[in-house]
């Protein structure tokens, strides 16, 4: 009896941290100071991280998510056994309370900063413009291509993972001003993912570890997608948390890059989303772009559609997802509407050299 009501204290005292936790985050994410602190307690804690993890090869934030992983189904299977619930909800509780701490602390909070686009020039953003802006894009991704090598189905083949990485984190240093970038590590920490064959067929291109600041990919990708995937990956480990915002990191990036793999997945990116963006309001203008590309191009893009539909079915049957990548561009966040890149994207493009 004594034991039991131990663990009832105990368990009232772990839950209560936890509610604890909720409201003090929550109130933190309302104060200025206290954002800004957690902005920089984020470099501080990247550094150490990267440092420590980017010796070893392999995915250690992987691992410790398989870990992670068993330990939750011990936990629930002694939840479900009578004799062991106690500890077993004492426990978890305990787990949760840790887990929910270091992942507010390590990233949690940078979901807060402000927004990129309070740093651009507002004005509503015309059609005009954005078909402009497609076109320009379009020439940039038929030129790019020229300088990419291809495999023997004539499909862009990355020749040197490696040499992207090193780029973009070349790139992280030359940021513009205005968005008063955080002070890049330069330490490579880009990790194959250990879970590539789920991903492939969930529609994931990469995913950034905020209790190691690795940047996970999945290797199996087509070329087009891996280097930008890199460079969003990378702008993650930036400190950029938002979707939308490591896009557009990655575009700054990539647009200049000297890289021509780099800059040939960026323009393509960039490519995808305007037509995207126009596919609803402008269906003919998207298909005059789509057959304007080059061959070369046209072959990446039926690449592409062959590894979506290659992997589509188990996807489509288990969560009632259609993959149509015809234009979508198929980031983490899915089918979510990409307006807010192309939003951040065509604003700077206005007048790229004094923005603000
Ligand atoms: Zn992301």
């Amino acid at each position: 009896m004594d034991t039991k009501r131990k663990y009832i204290t105990k368990k009232r005292f772990w839950a209560g941290t936890l509610l604890a936790q909720f409201l003090l985050f929550f109130i933190a994410s309302k104060i200025g100071p206290a954002l800004e602190f957690f902005a920089q307690f984020f470099d501080f804690q990247k550094g150490i991280h990267q440092k420590i993890f980017a010796v070893v090869s392999y995915s250690v934030g992987d691992a410790v998510y398989i870990l992670l992983g068993i330990a939750l189904i011990i936990l629930l299977i002694g939840i479900v056994n009578k004799n062991t619930r106690n500890s077993s909800l004492l426990k978890l509780l305990v787990l949760l309370n840790i887990l929910y701490f270091a992942y507010q602390i390590f990233w949690g909070m940078l979901y807060f900063q402000e927004p990129i686009i309070d740093k651009l020039p507002e004005n509503e953003i015309t059609l005009e413009e954005t078909e402009v802006l497609t076109i320009k894009y379009l020439d940039l991704s038929r030129k790019a291509r020229l300088s990419v090598e291809e495999d023997n189905k004539g499909v862009f083949k990355l020749n040197n993972i490696t040499h992207v990485q090193t780029e973009i984190l070349s790139r992280q240093e030359r940021l513009p001003a205005f968005l008063e970038p955080t002070k890049p590590s330069n330490i490579n920490s880009f990790k194959p993912s250990l879970f590539r064959g789920v991903m492939s067929y969930s529609g994931i291109l990469g995913y950034y570890n905020p209790f190691t600041a690795e940047a996970q990919y999945n290797p199996e990708l087509p070329a087009t997608y891996l280097p930008f995937t890199l460079a969003h990956e990378s702008a993650h480990q930036m400190g950029y948390a938002r979707e939308q915002e490591a896009n557009f990191i990655a575009f700054l990036l990539g647009k200049e890059s000297t890289n021509p793999e780099l800059r040939y997945s960026t323009y393509y990116f960039v490519l995808k989303s305007l037509l995207n963006s126009l596919a609803e309001k402008n269906p003919h203008f998207v298909r005059q772009v789509i057959s304007n590309y080059s061959p070369g191009m046209k072959r990446d893009r039926a690449a592409e559609k062959k590894f979506v539909q290659d992997h589509a079915g188990i996807i489509e049957n288990f969560f009632g997802i259609t993959n149509d990548l015809f234009l979508k561009s198929n980031r983490q966040d899915g089918s979510i509407t990409y307006s807010y890149f192309v939003d951040l994207m065509v604003r700077f493009e206005r007048n790229p050299r004094s923005t603000p």
